[in-house]
């Protein structure tokens, strides 16, 4: 263990250190790879964990993450009255080469927790798991569209058909500045983190989702402020010092979404996607999506919406193939007042 960046004052409070795994590879047996994690506060409740770079193709939260870390450790001990865990990379080697699963086996780790262990991303499920998701009272699990998806930024959480978010778990999803939240049931299979997270009680865990098609700085400025907002909210961070940073870019969100299994549209053929409607377009049964062109004909194959909802993600390539979910749809089942 060794003390973080920082004055020296905190030294004695903020720590960073790595969580091991092994993984065998074509050079090495039993290579470590090591997660970075960064705490600060006294292990106190409320202990906070956010958690980014689970799929490692989406870096706006572990951009929020590092720049988060850094706000933090120019803070001093009696500024916290809990505790905050902060890991960027929870799947670094996934980070390292910007890929979605992990290059040790292949792996989603996001499909990965509360299974039986296989291989090594569900070791490393486990170490995040005991480590760090029994240790929390508070998670927020940070996500985007990576290289796969287009989507409207939103907050996520496991609520199942019909719940929305209420009490503490709105509170602090309104510390962000989105305007969406989505309830989502399981996408079958199970093995997310914020399956596992529920299932264990953790009931304030939720999700970002920014647009993931490019990386920008707004999108990473909106997940910081949220975050540092969770630690206000929460009575974790006692400090007052970056609130007006914070209030700023606050904003109570406007609609509350369903993402269920009848959100995800599938291309009934391989071919070029061509998209006829907008991110947060308001659709209707039957209402045209898009079209996928055949490359080795031009034949057209429609893509229309299964119900009536709002667009939330499309690719961000044009390149599909049979089976690849082409649009998420969302009905809505809240608004601002309702
Ligand atoms: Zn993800």
């Amino acid at each position: 263990m060794s003390a973080t960046a920082g004055n020296q004052e905190n030294a004695d409070m903020a720590t960073s250190y790595g969580l091991g795994y092994r993984v065998s590879d074509d050079r090495n047996a039993a290579r470590v790879i090591e997660t970075p994690v960064v705490r600060f506060g006294s292990g106190q409740s409320p202990r906070v964990l956010f958690i980014a770079g689970i799929h490692g193709d989406e870096p706006e939260g572990p951009a929020a993450c590092i720049k988060l870390s850094r706000i933090l450790a120019e803070l001093s001990p009696a500024d916290f009255s809990g505790s905050v865990a902060i890991v960027p990379f929870a799947n670094r080697l996934a980070i390292e080469q910007g890929r979605r699963t992990n290059p040790a086996d292949s792996r989603d780790l996001n499909r990965c927790f509360g299974k039986p262990v296989l291989t090594e991303s569900h070791v490393l499920a486990q170490t995040i798991e005991t480590e760090l998701m029994a240790w929390a009272d508070i998670i927020v699990d940070l996500h985007s569209g990576g290289r796969g998806y287009s989507f409207v930024s939103h907050l996520e959480w496991i609520g199942g058909e019909g719940a929305a978010p209420g009490g503490r778990v709105r509170e602090l999803m309104d510390c962000f500045g989105y305007d969406t939240i989505a309830t989502v049931s399981d996408m079958g299979g199970g093995g997310s983190f914020d399956d596992r997270a529920m299932e264990l009680g953790k009931t304030l865990s939720f999700s970002t989702e920014t647009n993931g098609a490019t990386i920008n700085a707004r999108d990473i400025d909106t997940v910081l402020w949220g975050l540092y907002g969770v630690l206000r909210k929460s009575g974790c961070l006692s400090s007052q010092v970056h609130d007006a940073d914070w209030q700023s870019r606050r904003n109570e969100a406007k609609r509350i979404l369903y993402m269920g299994a009848e959100s995800y549209v599938t291309a009934s053929t391989d071919g070029f996607f061509i998209p006829a409607v907008k991110l947060s377009d308001a659709l209707q049964p039957g209402d045209l999506i898009g079209e996928i062109v055949s490359t080795s004909t031009l034949e057209s194959t429609l893509v229309t919406s299964p119900i009536a909802g709002v667009l939330m993600a499309h690719p961000a390539s044009a390149t599909v193939r049979h089976g690849d979910c082409v649009a998420v749809v969302c009905a809505v089942i809240g608004k601002k007042g309702a």
